[in-house]
């Protein structure tokens, strides 16, 4: 895939920026909280496996990845209803 300024663009849901997390190497988008793609279902690739259900919760596994930190940082402020998970 072409990764070029416009990339990982806009998002469908929210309608704002979305951001791409390197060490998982993947397009999320950090408002919603959700991955923009889907993991691979490869058992064996190191990045699906380690990949959380939520951007916000890959802080932990990556804390200085720049997409992640903001996500986890906005998933902070939402109401609790929102995250089911934890
Ligand atoms: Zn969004
Ligand atoms: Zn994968």
């Amino acid at each position: 895939m072409a990764k070029d300024e416009h990339w990982p663009g806009m998002c469908a849901r929210c309608g704002r920026r979305q951001a791409y997390s390197e060490p998982f190497d993947a397009a999320l988008c950090p408002y919603c909280d959700e991955w923009r793609e889907d993991a691979c279902g490869d058992p064996g690739c190191e990045f699906c496996a380690r990949r959380p259900a939520r951007p916000s919760l890959g802080r932990e596994v990556y804390p200085k990845d720049t997409a992640l930190r903001r996500a986890a940082r906005l998933a902070a402020r939402r109401p609790r209803t929102t995250h089911p998970l934890r």
